[in-house]
């Protein structure tokens, strides 16, 4: 069984999250959709909402876990057995970030990372700009996966 976790804040889970993680699928047997809980990061969401919003985009399928967690992200893949960290890719802001992190995973515990580019419609697509838009009263159904209510 090949599986991967998907770990991320998710404040909110976007339907650039959604797009990365549905194409994981082809490569995945199974996704863990980890949410980092950190009690000393402020997060607009709470914790509940983050997970009831991952669980509305994924309601039929079996393939999608979610859970939250609040230790190393690379001791949350040791926990639940998985091999991989899947992670999506925006521009070069995101890669070196990315990659300091997937080298000291694969050094640590032999976890390898899987990173997609993002599809190019959702490149501007952010947790950032939805929080933004939210606290000027604006809608962000469009960043939002399909059938999701806020
Ligand atoms: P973190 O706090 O770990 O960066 P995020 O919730 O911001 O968590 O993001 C989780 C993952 O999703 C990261 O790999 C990030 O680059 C990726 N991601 C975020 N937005 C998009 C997007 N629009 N398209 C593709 N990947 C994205």
């Amino acid at each position: 069984m090949k599986r991967a976790i998907f770990p991320g804040t998710f404040d909110p889970f976007t339907i650039g999250h959604y797009s990365i993680v549905q194409r994981g699928l082809c490569f995945f047997d199974e996704i863990v959709i980890g949410i980092g809980h950190n009690q000393s990061k402020k997060t607009l969401f709470t914790i509940e909402k983050r997970l009831d919003i991952i669980r509305q985009s994924f309601k039929d399928e079996k393939r999608i876990k979610i859970q939250s967690y609040n230790s190393l992200t690379v001791d949350f893949a040791l926990l639940v057995d998985a091999a991989f960290v899947l992670r999506g890719l925006r521009s070069v802001g995101d890669f070196e970030y990315e990659r300091t992190i997937a080298d000291s995973n694969r050094k640590l515990t032999g976890v390898e990372t899987v990173i997609l580019f993002t599809e190019s419609q959702y490149s501007y697509i952010s947790s950032t700009v939805a929080r933004d838009l939210i606290s000027y009263g604006k809608d962000i159904s469009s960043f939002l996966p399909p059938n999701v209510i806020l």
